[in-house]
């Protein structure tokens, strides 16, 4: 049988039933559910049963099971029924969160899964990558992923890189040949394979594989790791959580040897023991981040942020530097023709007539050398080659004279082969056939284009290009800069076959410039002052010229006095020590190339920052996974740019980072917020059962009241508090730290200090209890102390500052909710005679009850005091830091 690269295009087409003109919609579609979907199946996820069962993996509860099963066995049915129920309730609970979390990243996932662009019915579509069908025609430009396996059918340059496949790092080039021999899969020339992606050129492939059929797929260990690993945040609480464990074992081992000592059962001493350590370790402290990382992802999703990769959250808490491209991304990239200079004259764009040749060559040859269209309004290209579609437009319109515009141009001149624009080389260039002679037309950045000429035609007349013409061009270039215009030159040259290749793109005759206006977005301004504020560093970083870069940039405030813009090619002299103290003084990099963009980020990553880098192009991929947070353009970004970062922005604006960054602090500061809520409740627990043992009081807790406490007031009002409203003030702060660890001698000091007064409001609730009914009262009274503080505690864990008297303090909704629920079932143990008894509670007068309630609110304002008190010390600080933050930019 003849294997698909030994086939012709003709047969081929013939066999997968399809044509030119693609597959129609609804054939796709059939073709669609007969095979499934284009995509690698993932391993099989965990189902919900493998998910409960996880919960019980716990080395701790597995013991409690077994304390459980024992005291059943020695007859305490009662109990061990209670602590059964309550290790499945809270399992059932685990088990929803997990759910709940796995549900949100699905969603993100789909959000930011790839697209591929096909021909339907003879139309371009862009359609998720999966919805690609056996038969479809998808075309293809560098930056893009290759969706499934193909022949290709056209190809203008096509390199591939295929090192996932074959482990070859250099791209391939492409051709679109009928190879005779069997070959192995690297030399498969004129097939494209699902899993590599077009590094340059442009083309288009017959689908001749899908999903698992596709050569990936059929190697199963190349299959995508679809786990997300842990964040630096998660591993850093996991490490601190075992330490802890660690201190928390060993307490609960002397507490156990007291137990014994003062005469427990060795059973009961143990069964106590291990209820205090399952209760007071933090095992939830890595899923809680994990939870609230994934529901915040929702609301950035919606604020045009996609998190591709969770820890860029936590890193755009901590971003110190955001490097950002300027086209698109600080300016709105909607550009538009503002002047022309033809003829050795600068114009401005309505003086532009093309009565002259040569000015109507320039016409021509910018409708030519350009793949953009714009039919009916809909824009489809790059935004530089849609101004000149546009222009023809403008001039066809102007001159009633329908021949200029871009597809009248276009059908006369057929365009017989190409060189594609990249932003390394900076040009891109046609070949046509005009009046019977091969012409090469090119355009491009103007100091490379003029590098390149030798020639220049003025008023239909070519001389040789002088060194007065060149400066009259570079002035006119300068001109237009400054005005923060982007400026292309045009050029051509007579071939003599078709055959060309970037060896060619020298000797060129100059034909002009053309100077398009690309205005900022608004929002930019706002965004680069709020940068400012919050102590971040705005740099732009762009491929266009040093002076259009430098006024755009002075125009939103990124550039300013006492800083400077530079070329690439300036950092290239330099050592990346020195590089360390050169990146200080720059606010603009232009006509950088992907391997600056990757020092100029590890130059201030060595400086101790976090740096945040945005990138668009198939090259910029190295540099955006260097980046802490790598930010990928949703728009106009390829396909490899996506993959490689950790976000991407859905409308490719600088603002949305700068809200990105706000979000990522705001997740931060909730994610300590719950972590402080959590340890300082189990300290309270901890200290309470100490000073009990210690005293020589009986144990003022029984097993099942510390699984109730831990079941109602762990892992929901944490949640709530990482869910917990954001706010503004936090871009009033510097960015953290690097290194700054969340479990700072501060944070510590204030879990043990908030933990002491909930311990010993515990304590007093004992006391109050053992006076007025004895041990078994004394025990209620501190089980229910100890459940409402920790519940009022939620509300005490929102902010750092006092608010007992704002509105701040009632603004979580899920917080109430978790609070109503922990109440009325904490009465329900408490006032209903047989939850009474199994629950081990005694009935509480009227006045025990009111006292346990007022102990608990004590704690509200015992605690908000020291807030308020702490708040008044530290102000100074504040002050100064800020100062520090406004004087250092
Ligand atoms: P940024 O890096 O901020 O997105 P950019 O879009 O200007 O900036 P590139 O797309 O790399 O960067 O373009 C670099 C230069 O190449 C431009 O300044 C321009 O002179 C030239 N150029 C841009 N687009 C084209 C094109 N379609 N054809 C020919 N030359 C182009």
């Amino acid at each position: 049988m003849t294997s698909i690269y030994q086939s012709s295009k003709k047969n081929l087409l013939q066999e997968f039933q399809t044509n030119e003109n693609g597959l129609s919609k609804a054939e796709a579609n059939k073709r669609m559910e007969e095979k499934g979907y284009n995509e690698l199946t993932e391993g099989k996820k965990e189902s919900i049963g493998q998910i409960f069962l996880s919960q019980f993996k716990d080395f701790l509860v597995i013991i409690l099971i077994a304390a459980a099963t024992i005291s059943a066995v020695l007859g305490d049915y009662e109990s061990s029924a209670v602590i059964f129920l309550v290790i499945i309730l809270n399992a059932i609970l685990g088990t929803v969160q997990h759910k709940k979390a796995e549900k949100s990243l699905d969603s993100l996932k789909q959000l930011s899964a790839p697209n591929a662009k096909v021909i339907r019915d003879g139309e371009t579509l862009i359609i998720p990558s999966r919805e690609v069908a056996v038969g479809d025609i998808v075309l293809l430009e560098a930056g893009d992923y290759i969706c499934a396996d193909g022949r290709i059918l056209n190809n203008a340059s096509l390199k591939i890189n295929e090192s996932a496949l074959t482990g070859e790092s250099l791209s391939v080039e492409k051709e679109d040949i009928i190879l005779e021999r069997e070959v192995s899969l690297g030399d498969r020339i004129n097939m494209v394979f699902s899993g590599s992606f077009v590094t340059y050129g442009r083309g288009s492939f017959l689908v001749t594989a899908t999903g698992m059929n596709t050569e990936v797929g059929k190697i199963a260990t190349l299959l995508k790791d679809t786990k997300e690993h842990k964040t630096p945040l998660q591993t850093n609480l996991d490490n601190f959580g075992k330490k802890l464990s660690i201190v928390i074992l060993a307490i609960c081992a002397v507490i156990f040897a007291v137990n014994v000592i003062e005469g427990s059962s060795i059973m009961d001493a143990f069964t106590f023991a291990v209820a205090l350590a399952v209760a007071a370790i933090p095992e939830a402290l890595s899923s809680i981040v994990t939870i609230v990382l994934a529901f915040s992802t929702q609301k950035m999703a919606k604020e045009n942020a996609i998190i591709r990769k969770l820890h860029a959250v936590e890193g755009l808490g901590s971003v110190s530097i955001i490097c950002s491209d300027k086209t698109g991304t600080l300016t709105q990239n909607k550009m538009t023709v503002m002047n022309v200079y033809v003829n050795d004259t600068l114009l401005p764009f309505d003086k532009y007539t093309v009565q002259s040749a040569t000015e109507n060559k320039l016409l021509n040859f910018s409708a030519l050398c350009n793949d953009a269209s714009n039919t009916g309004g809909v824009e489809v290209g790059d935004p530089t080659e849609v101004a000149l579609v546009n222009m023809s437009t403008i001039m066809a319109g102007r001159l009633n004279n329908s021949n200029l515009e871009t597809a009248s141009i276009r059908n006369q001149y057929e365009r017989l082969a190409e060189i594609p624009f990249d932003s390394d080389r900076k040009l891109m260039s046609t070949v046509h056939n005009m009046d019977n002679k091969l012409i090469m037309v090119t355009k491009g950045a103007v100091d490379v284009m003029l590098s390149r000429m030798t020639g220049i035609e003025i008023n239909g007349q070519v001389n040789t290009i002088t060194a007065k013409d060149k400066d009259k061009i570079m002035k006119a270039n300068l001109d237009c800069s400054k005005k923060g215009l982007r400026v292309l030159a045009f050029g051509y040259k007579y071939i003599v076959n078709t055959e060309v290749s970037m060896e060619d793109e020298t000797d060129f005759i100059f034909l002009g410039l053309i100077a398009m206006m690309d205005p900022p977005r608004e929002e930019s301004k706002a965004a680069v002052a709020q940068c400012k504020k919050s102590g971040i560093r705005a740099i732009m970083i762009t491929g266009d010229h040093k002076i259009t870069a430098a006024a755009i940039a002075e125009q939103i405030g990124i550039l300013e006095d006492g800083y400077i813009a530079v070329e690439g090619s300036e950092i290239d002299g330099l050592s990346d020590e020195e590089l360390k103290t050169f990146v200080e003084k720059v606010c603009v990099y232009a006509r950088v190339s992907p391997e600056h963009k990757i020092r100029i980020v590890r130059a201030w990553q060595e400086k101790g920052n976090i740096v945040a880098m945005t990138g668009d192009g198939v090259n910029d991929a190295p540099a955006l996974k260097q980046a802490d947070v790598g930010i990928a353009m949703g728009i106009t970004g390829s396909e490899v740019a996506k993959d490689a970062a950790s976000m991407v922005l859905t409308d490719d604006n600088f603002a949305t980072i700068v809200k990105a960054v706000e979000n990522g602090r705001n997740v931060y500061r909730n994610i300590k917020k719950s972590i402080k809520f959590l340890l300082s409740g189990n300290t309270a627990g901890i200290l309470s059962v100490l000073y009990a043992s210690l005293a020589g009081l009986a144990v003022p807790f029984a097993p099942v009241h510390l699984l109730f406490i831990n079941l109602l007031t762990d892992s929901l009002p944490a949640i709530a508090l990482g869910l917990d409203s954001h706010t503004k003030e936090v871009m009033a702060e510097a960015p953290r730290q690097k290194d700054e660890s969340i479990l700072t001698k501060q944070f510590l000091f204030g879990i043990l200090t908030e933990g002491f007064v909930i311990g010993a409001m515990t304590m007093c609730a004992y006391y109050i209890g053992l006076k007025n009914g004895g041990e078994a009262v004394a025990s209620t009274m501190a089980f229910a102390t100890l459940c409402l503080s920790r519940l009022v505690h939620g509300y005490n864990s929102k902010s750092e500052q006092c608010i007992l008297f704002k509105k701040e303090i009632i603004n979580n909704k899920i917080l109430g909710g978790a609070f109503a629920i922990g109440f009325i079932l904490l009465n329900a143990v408490l006032l209903i005679p047989g939850l009474n008894h199994m629950f081990e509670t005694a009935t509480l007068s009227l006045n025990l009850l009111l006292t346990v309630y007022g102990l608990a609110l004590s704690n509200l304002f015992i605690i908000q005091f020291i807030k308020f008190i702490k708040s008044k010390l530290v102000r100074t600080e504040a002050v100064a830091i800020s100062y520090t933050i406004e004087s250092k930019y």
